[in-house]
């Protein structure tokens, strides 16, 4: 099976494609001739995801399915959720974002957190909805090389290090995406099944 996968991160690319690998053959917005830029313009993880999926599936026919991740921090009451790409004031600057956030957290004893990520698929005319969270804590400062956006940072509550010290190997078993991706994963295999 073929199926598009609505992101231009590089990053996003490679983990998903090393879990599907064996299953399904995963398409980049290159593959299709896609260049264009699908702006998350919606108020949940949830809505943007569905609109990246609908973009692709609207305008060039394949099925596909798209995703939207965001850092819910707990004395942040969420945030920034659903703003994480633009936290610092500039889309895509993990630097700015980061410091902001370690500011914001400067001194607070609670620093737990969580990754959450929706992911929408458009199947043969039908749309799915899978979710996938890990929780964890934000770190006093960065820790490790690896990685994107806060991966530095965060380190998850079923790991010794931070996301940015493991390989995409070790993330993807436990990460938001990784858990997410797993359910649809088990979703199509489940349909081809049955
Ligand atoms: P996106 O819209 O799904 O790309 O995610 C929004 C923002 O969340 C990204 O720009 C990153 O800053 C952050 N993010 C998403 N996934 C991860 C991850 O696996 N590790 C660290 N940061 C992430």
């Amino acid at each position: 099976m073929k199926l598009v996968f609505a992101t231009n991160n590089l990053h996003k690319l490679k983990e998903v494609q090393e879990m599907l690998s064996n299953t399904i053959e995963v398409l980049s917005l290159k593959d299709i001739g896609c260049f264009e830029d699908v702006e998350e313009t919606e108020t949940t993880l949830e809505g943007n995801a569905r609109l990246k999926a609908a973009h692709i599936t609207n305008n060039y026919g394949y099925n596909c399915f798209a995703d939207d991740t965001g850092l819910e921090v707990d004395a942040l009451n969420g945030k920034p959720g659903v703003f994480s790409a633009r936290y610092g004031g500039e889309h895509g600057n993990s630097e700015k974002n980061m410091q902001k956030l370690l500011k914001e957290l400067h001194g607070k004893v609670n620093r737990k957190a969580q990754f959450r990520t929706a992911v929408a698929l458009n199947l043969e005319n039908k749309q799915y909805l899978f979710e996938g969270i890990c929780e964890g804590e934000i770190l006093a400062k960065k820790t490790g090389t690896r990685g994107f956006g806060y991966d530095p940072i965060f380190k998850p509550t079923k790991a010794s290090t931070s996301f940015a010290e493991m390989n995409s190997e070790e993330k993807n078993k436990i990460s938001h995406r990784g858990i997410a991706i797993q359910k649809l994963v088990d979703f199509l295999l489940n349909l081809k099944t049955t």
